[in-house]
C-alpha cells in the first residue's frame, strides 16, 4: 500500500495547476454541463461537489473505484423515446413548437407565420458553434425588431464562464420573440397530466433551464434591445400520449440560487487551498483507501435528494449513516433538529438526557412524552366492538 499522503515533488502555484493536481495531472477536466450545474445548486451547502466539479474531476470513475458506483441516470429506451418527442416537437419547420411559445407567453403579440427562421447553427467545435450562436441570436434580434420575425434556434450552444474556465451548454431551443425577449425552451419526456408534472422533475428542468438562462443573459447584455425572459417554456406529452403540451415555469428563485452557487465555485480556490498537499482524486494513481480519505477530507452535505442528482451519492450516504448523521434522514429533519446533527443524540434527547438548556432537546422530550402517553391510553382502551357476525342464514 503507498503512503499518505504521497510525496509530492512540487508544489503547484497557480489555481490552475493545484486543480490539474487534485484531478491528476494526466486526466483532461470533465467539462461541467448544464445537467451537472444544475445539481451543484440544488445542494449549494456541499464543498465536496463544489470542490470535485470545479477541479474537472470524473466522479462516475471516483465512484466506482471507491466502490460505490452511480446508478442513476436515463435509460436507453428513455433516452430514444425522449429524442422521438422533441423530433416529433420541432419537425414542420418549428412550427408545434413557435405555436406553443405564441400561445402561452406572448398570445397578444402577431403569432408566427409558416416562414419562422431557423438558422444553421452548424460550426466546428464548441468554441465554433458558441460563436455562431452569439451571431444568429443578434440576427435574430434585429430581424425580430426590424421585421417581427420569429426565429427558432435548435440547440444552439452557449458559453458560460465557470470557476475561470467556459462551460459550454446546449439548450433544446431558444425562441427569439418579434419584441427582442429570448425564451429558453425545455423539451422534457416525461408526461404532463391534466396540466400538471411530477413536482421535482419539473424542478429539476427549471434549475436546468435557469443555467442556460445565466449564460444567454451574458449575451444578452451586449446587444441593445435583447431581453432574456425569466419564464421558461416546458414543453412535455399531453397525458398518455406523444402530442406536445407545454407550460410556463417561472425560473426567478432557481437563477439566483444557481447565481450564488456559481459565483460560490469561482471560489474553489480557497477549498483547495484549505486541503493536504499531494491530496488526489486521480483513481488511476490512488487505492481505493487513499481516495476514501481524499473524499473526506472535503465537507459534504449529504441529503436524499443527492441519489438523483450526484454521481458519489452512494459513498456520501454510507458515510453518513455510519457516522450517525441526521442529514441521512432528509434535510427537513436536519433542519428540523438545529443543534442535534446526530441520531443518538435526537434520540438522548427524547428520552430526557440531552441539554437542557436546548429548546430542540426540550421540545423533542415533550413530543415523545405525549406520544408515550398517547400509546399508553390507546393500549388501556377496550378494543372497539366488531359488528356482529351475521346469523347463517340455513
Ligand atoms: S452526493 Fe456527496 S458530493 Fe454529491 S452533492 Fe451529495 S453530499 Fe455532495
Amino acid at each position: 500500500m503507498s503512503s499518505y499522503p504521497p510525496s509530492s515533488p512540487a508544489q503547484p502555484t497557480t489555481l490552475r495547476q493545484r486543480l490539474a493536481g487534485l484531478r491528476g495531472p494526466a486526466v483532461p477536466p470533465r467539462p461541467l454541463d448544464a445537467r451537472a450545474l444544475a445539481a451543484l445548486a440544488a445542494n449549494p451547502g456541499c464543498g465536496r461537489r463544489a470542490l470535485l466539479d470545479g477541479a474537472g474531476v470524473d466522479k462516475t470513475a471516483l465512484a466506482t473505484a471507491l466502490g460505490s458506483p452511480a446508478s442513476f441516470g436515463q435509460s436507453q429506451f428513455a433516452i430514444v423515446r425522449g429524442n422521438s418527442f422533441e423530433a416529433k416537437v420541432k419537425g414542420d419547420g418549428g412550427a408545434e413548437l413557435l405555436r406553443l411559445v405564441h400561445a402561452h407567453l406572448a398570445p397578444t403579440t402577431e403569432p408566427p407565420g409558416p416562414g419562422a427562421r431557423v438558422p444553421d447553427l452548424t460550426a466546428a467545435g464548441p468554441e465554433g458553434r458558441a460563436a455562431r450562436t452569439a451571431l444568429a441570436l443578434r440576427e435574430a434580434t434585429a430581424a425580430g425588431l426590424d421585421a417581427g420575425a420569429w426565429t427558432l434556434l435548435d440547440h444552439p450552444m452557449l458559453a458560460l464562464e465557470v470557476a475561470g474556465s467556459p462551460a459550454y451548454l446546449e439548450p433544446d431551443a431558444v425562441v427569439v420573440h418579434p419584441d427582442g425577449r429570448w425564451t429558453v425552451v425545455e423539451i422534457k419526456s416525461f408526461p404532463m397530466i391534466d396540466g400538471a408534472a411530477d413536482a421535482a422533475k419539473v424542478g429539476a428542468a427549471a434549475r436546468q433551464a435557469a443555467v442556460y438562462v445565466l449564460a444567454l443573459e451574458k449575451t444578452a447584455g451586449k446587444l441593445p434591445g435583447a431581453e432574456v425572459g425569466h419564464t421558461v417554456l416546458l414543453v412535455c406529452p399531453k397525458d398518455f400520449s406523444n402530442l406536445p403540451t407545454a407550460a410556463p415555469v417561472d425560473i426567478r428563485r432557481e437563477r439566483s440560487v444557481t447565481r450564488r452557487q456559481l459565483d460560490r465555485l469561482t471560489r474553489v480556490e480557497e477549498l483547495a487551498a484549505a486541503l493536504p498537499e499531494g491530496l488526489s482524486f486521480d483513481p488511476a494513481t490512488r487505492t481505493a483507501e487513499e481516495l476514501d480519505r481524499a473524499v473526506s477530507a472535503v465537507d459534504a452535505a449529504y441529503a436524499p435528494e443527492c441519489l438523483a442528482a450526484c454521481e458519489l451519492a452512494f459513498h456520501c450516504r454510507d458515510r453518513a449513516r455510519s457516522a450517525d448523521q441526521v442529514t441521512a434522514l432528509g434535510r427537513s429533519v436536519r433542519g428540523e433538529l438545529g443543534a442535534l446533527t446526530t441520531v443518538e443524540a435526537a434520540l438522548a434527547a427524547a428520552g430526557g438526557t440531552g441539554c437542557a438548556e436546548d429548546p430542540t432537546a426540550a421540545a423533542l422530550h415533550r413530543a415523545a412524552r405525549l406520544r408515550a402517553e398517547a400509546l399508553d391510553l390507546a393500549a388501556a382502551r377496550p378494543p372497539h366492538p366488531s359488528p356482529e357476525t351475521p346469523a347463517c342464514p340455513c
